[in-house]
């Protein structure tokens, strides 16, 4: 098991396969993009496989695969069947903008992926397309709902950007009323790649719980695992769920068990951190099994205790994108 040095249990790894990505979304990144990785930097699907078999052997049971854009990389279906047939590896989940998984959906399924976190910022066809930078919205939604008609898991994120997107809160909800979806609603961090600097936000956990519940009173606080960043809950006839996300607001370090691993192998213990070590040229050297055990193993017993204490040795921080670190 990996236990870190505030007695946290950490069984759920975010595995990032790329930095790239085929939306340009304004608050993640600039719309040039960012300096992107080349493709020697990044860990190769044997990379990705036995740094995942280790982890699994270290006591991770989750991985989320995520990136950039995961299906952006051709050969990501190969690290899912690896991943299939990893025994101890209990759940195997995607965080994707939905515009490239059609074609794999069905393969998917017989792989027993189920969890699907779809990013989402918007109903509306035209501000999708502005905050995006990029016309895919048919694509997005005509995959988004042949997803849920094949019985994934699906959790639409919608980050909420004051100016942007706070007057599709409510049409958001319509999600969760026809689908037994969980529309999920989080904060924004200034992760985007210096497009704009921030230290609080208007938009916050708050905030956005009081205008969904101005518009829908009758509603139950639901009951969520001791690990979930999201606070849950169900409104009255809808079938499915929405949870808030106060992700920039921090509540939840208490009982973060999360480790994430970036493309190009940094290891990183807090969204708000620095990476703690590098997997890259371990994982391509000599006793590289153990190498790579024990970096993790050592950036796990050094971890912060917050997001606000590891932002604290961080001044640059903010400089990074969210399609470097994975979300
Ligand atoms: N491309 C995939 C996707 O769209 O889900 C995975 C990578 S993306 C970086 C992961 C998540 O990070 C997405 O839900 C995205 O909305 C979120 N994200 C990106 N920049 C963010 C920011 N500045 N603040 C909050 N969330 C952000």
């Amino acid at each position: 098991m990996l236990i870190d040095n505030h007695n946290r249990t950490i069984n759920y790894l975010r595995l990032a396969v790329t930095d790239r990505c085929n939306l340009r979304c304004n608050y993640c990144m600039p719309s040039e993009g960012i300096r992107f990785a080349k493709k020697e930097q990044l860990l190769t699907t044997e990379e990705l496989c036995k740094v995942s078999e280790l982890m699994v052997a270290e006591g991770i049971d989750k991985i989320r695969i995520t990136g950039g854009e995961p299906f952006v990389r051709k050969d990501l279906m190969q690290l899912l069947r690896f991943l299939a047939g990893l025994e101890g590896l209990k759940d195997i989940s995607i965080t994707t903008n939905a515009t490239l998984i059609g074609p794999h959906i069905e393969e998917l399924k017989e792989l027993g992926v189920t969890n699907v976190n779809v990013s989402l910022d918007a109903i509306d066809r035209e501000n999708f397309k502005r905050i995006t930078r990029r016309d895919q919205y048919d694509l997005v939604f005509h995959n988004l709902h042949q997803l849920i008609r094949e019985g994934f898991n699906v959790r639409v994120n919608c980050i909420v950007l004051d100016g942007q997107n706070t007057d599709e809160i409510i049409p958001m909800l319509q999600l969760a009323k026809e689908f037994p979806v969980s529309v999920r609603f989080l904060e924004e961090m200034p992760f985007n790649g210096g497009s704009k600097s921030f230290d609080h936000i208007r938009w916050d956990h708050r905030k956005i719980l009081e205008t969904i519940l101005a518009a829908y009173p009758d509603y139950e606080k639901l009951q969520s695992p001791a690990t979930s960043t999201s606070v849950n809950y169900k409104i009255a006839g809808h079938k499915g769920t929405f949870g808030i996300i106060p992700s920039f607001s921090r509540t939840f370090c208490g009982s973060c068990n999360r480790l994430r691993i970036t493309a190009k192998g940094d290891v990183i213990t807090c969204l708000y951190g620095k990476p703690k070590a590098n997997i890259r040229d371990l994982i391509r050297g000599e006793d590289s099994s153990e190498a790579v055990s024990r970096a993790v193993r050592q950036a796990i017993g050094n971890r912060a205790k917050t997001g606000f204490e590891a932002q604290e040795n961080f001044d640059t921080v903010f400089e990074n994108s969210m399609t470097s670190i994975g979300g």
